[in-house]
């Protein structure tokens, strides 16, 4: 053979192997530097709401113009990628997500991934307040559990909380949640001074109505205006010594990868979670990245390194760009945050609201 063709052989194959090395890179799985499999995508569709909780937003928050927002048909883009990629978990949070107009066309869409047995749970965050008009459609979509958050069952506290919020909605919400079939998580997060008087009252409103319950302790995250952290924060090692003055607490062997501890109370058999960021260092075993609703992906919920996935996303109709930012962000996730309310000082706070990257 004339060297010269040799030569074209021997580029060719070249070429080949790189093609092939580069598709076989592009599919690969997420791992990240620190060998944590990546398999939990959490996307924040809105970061509006109908709510103004005082430890979320300050009253007059400001929102991002509609055009910054993925659209829905975005927002499938990149879902669907990331579940190529091997994300078999996805919760859609916000702000409201289920304020956002036309949320069902997605939830509608990302159902078929439900099928194909790619995606194993579709699932929300939600402050309940639009749940009696979704709870259906969301049920019918294939979503199985849903957390909502609530901070009171009483009225007046209710209104104080939200600012805009009323209890009887919510309540509604999560009865026609629950004769829909879906499981129901509350989340509550623990204000001193606060709720604290209504620990046992929570508790066994959850345990008649079959409803699981975690408690998250308040993070420093975001400008809330006049609001203090340092005085809302009510250590959930605290909490769980006042539960144990009435019921039997057993811990219970869970690991989602997240920050959530579980233990069992005996007396009810209620499944109780304790979600700790800033006293307990759950970092390890950190399985989830989060999208905000422009698209910029964050790999660590303490820390501002993010990267920008809507550019990518927007450059081609192909989505090889799109997959490679995607790695190139999890090469770069973080070994942990800096949350630290140690010695009455915030280390670690993080700029951004809880709504703009979802809780
Ligand atoms: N609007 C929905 C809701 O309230 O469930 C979803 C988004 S909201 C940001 C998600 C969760 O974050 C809620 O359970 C809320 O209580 C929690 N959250 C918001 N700000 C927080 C903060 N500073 N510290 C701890 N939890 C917070
Ligand atoms: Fe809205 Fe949820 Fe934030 Fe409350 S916690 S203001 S409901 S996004």
């Amino acid at each position: 053979m004339p060297r010269i063709l040799i030569w074209q052989h021997a580029l060719a194959s070249l070429a080949q192997i790189t093609a092939h090395a580069y598709y076989l890179d592009m599919s690969a799985p997420l791992i990240d530097p620190f060998a944590r499999a990546i398999n939990y995508l959490r996307v924040s569709v809105t970061d509006r709401c109908d709510f103004r909780c005082v430890y979320c937003m300050s009253e007059n928050m400001s929102f991002l113009p509609k055009k910054e927002l993925l659209t829905l048909e975005e927002l499938d883009r990149m879902c669907t990628a990331f579940i190529q990629l091997g994300i078999t978990k996805l919760r859609i949070t916000g702000g409201e997500p289920l304020v956002r107009r036309g949320i069902m066309t997605f939830f509608d869409a990302m159902s078929r991934h439900l099928s194909s047995g790619a995606l194993k749970e579709l699932t929300l965050t939600t402050n309940g307040s639009q749940l009696a008009k979704y709870a259906q459609p969301l049920a019918d979509a294939g979503v199985r559990r849903i957390n909502v958050s609530l901070d009171t069952l009483d009225d007046a506290k209710f209104a104080e909380i939200t600012r805009w919020g009323r209890l009887s909605q919510v309540l509604n919400g999560i009865d026609a949640a629950q004769k829909a079939g879906l499981r129901i998580k509350i989340n509550t997060v623990a204000l001193k001074g606060f709720n604290e008087d209504e620990l046992f009252t929570l508790t066994s409103w959850c345990a008649e109505r079959d409803i699981d319950l975690t408690f998250i302790e308040v993070m420093p995250m975001g400008d809330i205006g006049n609001e203090d952290r340092l005085g809302q924060y009510w250590p959930l090692k605290d909490l769980r010594a006042t539960l144990a003055e009435q019921y039997t607490l057993t811990d219970l062997p869970l690991n989602t990868g997240g920050p959530a501890r579980y233990v069992a109370l005996e007396e009810t058999k209620q499944k109780i979670g304790f979600i700790t960021p800033l006293t307990h260092n759950f970092c390890e075993s950190c399985n989830r990245v989060r999208i905000t609703c422009t698209g910029e992906i964050y790999t660590c919920l303490g820390q501002e390194g993010h990267a920008d996935l809507r550019a990518p996303l927007r450059s081609s109709e192909g989505d090889a760009p799109l997959i490679a930012a995607i790695h190139a962000a999890i090469g770069q996730k973080p070994k942990g945050h800096d949350f630290d309310y140690s010695r009455q000082r915030l280390d670690g706070q993080v700029s951004r609201h809880m709504s703009h990257t979802g809780g």
